[in-house]
């Protein structure tokens, strides 16, 4: 018996999102778990991760596996987002990262991090799918002055530790390469990443990994998990089950506390949405001095991100509710909406013609987790990409790969990534720790809108 952290219409496997994504994809067929198969690796989820570690087994090591996930391929997290390609997958700066790791370390996560940025350009390229790249780098935006100066000295500390170039703007140098608006008080340009289609991402990975042996099956969620003769059996909603020597478990946000209990209480799932507007004109891009296809964040405690997609439409994203119930998504969306009217004051009301949303997966580590379970050496895991996995789960899913084929020698995975985080201690109050730091980020940021207006 598995449990839910949110509302149930956040878990409808048989359901694909309304995205724009999967607007302008075409899906391939993929079957259900119809009989008993047997496999060296079975990967639970089929998203980024697990559809990365598939491919990079077979491929790199001919290591074959069979992939299962709870709805379609991408259905997750992986099919769903905003397409930034972007680090830190991490919610501790780099100063608090060299506290605890020190400075070696936390250089050799962030250029893995940046390795995923740039496996996000050669997998693609050398696996003949296209992500329908934009943009170059990220933008970080400061929504207030007094929020620039923490851009520039994060800006300052990355570029410092990996040598990634960086680029201060004013105000009126952010709306040359950036936009304009009312939240625009200058920024950065990080040189490192871009802007993608992540489903167009989720199903090359798919069909790369089919190519090279890999059976993956949709529609199939794995309901219990028994152990058999020294290996494990993965049993799915329908009866049918795999056999496996070995296990990943590649299931993010959605990962379900009774799958296994090495598992329980390690992530705190939140809720994630996105606006598609209908396609902008020249003109009224032009009203926002909108100049750019990068990706932008801004430097709110709960931020916005957003980018203009290659149809004049904006993508525009921000937290979500903590209860995941259709009318608190609903608020949210409405929410959004004004806001995004009040960020661009000449798009107020814009149609909106997508609108979804999904989960991310923190942890207390604050950082991603890969590894290897110390009492069941056979099960493997990747997670925890705190709503920054375009890069780092692909990433991951190699890692991990490599780690499971060669063997994680000490050095395989570095160290600020190796090991399972802490579990919440209460897991049944998850939700409420969400709604407790959103409430405080959230009067922390309605505090510095008071200050905006009264500056
Ligand atoms: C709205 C939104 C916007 C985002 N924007 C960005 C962004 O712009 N940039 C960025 O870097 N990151 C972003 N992220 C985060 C990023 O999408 C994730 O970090 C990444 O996709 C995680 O990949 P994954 O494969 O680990 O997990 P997922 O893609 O979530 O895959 C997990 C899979 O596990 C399956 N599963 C769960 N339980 C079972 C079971 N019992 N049996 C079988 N299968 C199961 C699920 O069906 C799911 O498909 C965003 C996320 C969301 C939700």
């Amino acid at each position: 018996m598995t449990a839910r952290v949110f509302d149930a219409s956040l878990y409808r496997y048989g359901e694909l999102e309304p995205s724009y994504w999967e607007a302008t994809v075409e899906r391939p067929s993929v079957a259900r778990l119809g009989r008993d198969e047997t496999a060296e690796v079975a990967i639970i989820g089929g998203g980024f991760t697990g559809l990365s570690c598939a491919l990079h087994l077979a491929r790199d090591h001919g290591i074959g596996s069979v992939v299962l996930d709870a709805g379609e391929p991408g259905w997750g997290a992986s099919g769903r987002n905003g397409g930034l390609v972007c680090i830190p997958p991490a919610k501790a700066s780099i100063p608090e990262l060299v506290s605890r790791w020190g400075r070696d370390e936390t250089a050799r996560f962030y250029r893995w991090a940046i390795d995923g940025c740039e496996l996000a350009r050669t997998l693609p390229a050398a696996e003949g799918f296209d992500v329908r790249a934009q943009g170059d780098g990220n933008l970080e935006v400061a929504d207030h002055p007094a929020r620039l100066a923490g851009l520039i000295e994060h800006a300052r500390h990355l570029a410092e530790l990996t040598g990634v170039p960086v680029r201060t703007l004013d105000r009126a140098g952010f709306a040359a390469v950036g936009h304009g608006g009312t939240e625009q008080f200058g920024g950065v340009h990080l040189g490192v990443g871009f802007a993608l289609h992540p489903l167009a991402y989720a199903l090359g990975l798919l069909e790369a990994a089919v190519r090279r042996g890999v059976r993956v099956y949709g529609r199939s969620p794995v309901v219990a998990w028994e152990r058999d003769r020294g290996g494990h059996r993965l049993v799915t909603a329908d009866g049918a089950a795999v056999r496996a020597r070995q296990v990943v478990v590649a299931t993010n946000g959605w990962t379900p506390d009774g799958l296994h209990p090495g598992f329980d209480a390690r992530v705190l799932p939140a809720i994630s949405n996105i606006l598609v507007t209908r396609p902008l004109t020249a003109d009224e891009l032009a009203a926002e001095s909108w100049n750019t296809e990068t990706g932008v964040v801004n430097a709110r405690t709960l931020l916005f991100y957003y980018r203009l997609l290659p149809d004049r439409r904006l993508l525009f994203g921000a937290r979500g509710d903590t209860t995941g119930s259709p009318d608190a998504a609903g608020r949210v969306q409405a929410w959004m909406h004004r806001r995004l009217g009040e960020l661009f004051p000449s798009w107020a009301g814009v149609g909106v013609d997508y609108r979804w949303r999904g989960l991310v997966a923190m942890s207390r580590k604050l950082v991603p987790s890969i590894g290897t379970l110390a009492d069941e050496p056979g099960v493997h895991y990747a997670f925890g990409f705190h709503a920054a996995g375009v890069a780092a789960a692909p990433m991951a899913g190699k890692t991990l790969a490599d780690a499971i084929a060669l063997g994680d020698a000490g050095d395989r995975i570095p160290a600020v990534l190796r090991g399972l985080p802490p579990r919440f201690p209460v897991s049944g109050l998850r939700r409420l720790a969400l709604a407790g730091a959103y409430l405080w980020y959230g009067a922390c940021d309605r505090l510095q809108e008071l200050r905006n207006r009264t500056d």
